[in-house]
């Protein structure tokens, strides 16, 4: 009978390259061709640990044209490995395409898990974790940007991303601007010498920033709506009552209930406002 093919996809290190799994540098070592994201730099991670397995290039701009080529060895029964740069292939990283051709083509399709910034960020960021999602990119287009945040308004999870620290200063404005000064946990150099976290509100991150363009890779963690929301002014409050009575022609307890449920406030202050929204003469 002849050899069954198989595809590993094998998460690498994000930084410090003592992040990998035993089982990761035995796959690496045995398998017959490794197609990586850049060649050049995968050999940093193959020559640390003395593997010699032959490679070749999969990345964004050849994966249309590489891909039927690899397929083709899977399907004379290779074993390939497939590693990006750093971390685990498909996250926001080539490898999609060369993963749904062999499951399309039946090929044994076997994860050798290991880091992602994602979880990686997450798990030390103390925002909640039991939930959350992850956006990859943000949009690095100002009107984009600003409409992707504007639909991630009722999210409620915690919200993971992946953002170029060029951008990053206008990214935590528009943030702020469009979904309120929020805890923000900003991961930089995870794993690497210059690691740092930085957990804050929107305001605080910002201020701590000032000008200064930060270098490295850089993950952000950000509250999901309703998570601990900022203290609100009271013309925040009045406004939202205001907007609830004449709107929806709720009553004082319907509209108390309906803000102490979305957020931290008090009912004792929300009522406290609501009377005094009601004794305000209406313009
Ligand atoms: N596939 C990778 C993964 O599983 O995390 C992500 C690749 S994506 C092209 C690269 C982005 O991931 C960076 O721009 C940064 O946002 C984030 N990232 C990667 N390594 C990181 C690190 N060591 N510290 C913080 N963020 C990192």
């Amino acid at each position: 009978m002849s050899k069954q093919g198989k595809l590993y996809v094998v998460a690498t290190p994000i930084g410090n390259l003592e992040d990998i799994t035993l089982r990761a540098i035995r796959i690496l070592a045995e398998v017959d061709l490794i197609a990586a994201e850049d060649t050049r730099r995968t050999k940093i991670l193959l020559d640390r640990y003395g593997i010699t397995t032959a490679a070749t290039s999969l990345y964004d701009h050849n994966e249309a044209g590489k891909t039927p080529r690899i397929i083709e060895r899977l399907t004379e029964g290779a074993a390939v490995a497939y590693v990006s740069d750093a971390g685990t292939p498909g996250i926001s990283d080539p490898g999609y395409l060369l993963i749904t051709e062999s499951i399309a083509r039946e090929i044994p399709v076997i994860p050798i898990p290991g880091p992602s910034a994602v979880v990686t960020a997450l798990c030390v960021s103390g925002l909640p974790m039991d939930r959350f999602a992850f956006y990859g990119f943000i949009p690095p287009r100002r009107g984009r940007r600003r409409t992707f945040l504007a639909c991630l308004s009722k999210e409620r999870k915690s919200m993971v991303f992946y953002e170029s620290p060029r951008r990053l200063n206008e990214t935590l404005q528009d943030m702020e601007d469009i979904l309120g000064d929020r805890k923000i946990v900003l991961a930089r150099e995870l794993t690497k010498i210059h690691e740092e976290m930085l957990r804050g509100r929107l305001s605080e991150i910002r201020g701590a920033l000032g000008e200064k363009t930060l270098k490295g890779e850089i993950c952000l963690i950000l509250a999901g709506a309703g998570e601990d929301p900022p203290p609100q002014s009271d013309e925040i409050i009045d406004n939202l009552i205001g907007r609830l009575a004449a709107d929806e022609n709720l009553s004082t307890k319907d509209i108390v209930e309906r803000i102490a449920s979305e957020s931290n406030i008090p009912k004792k202050k929300l009522y406290e406002r609501a009377l005094n929204v009601r004794r305000k003469p209406s313009k």
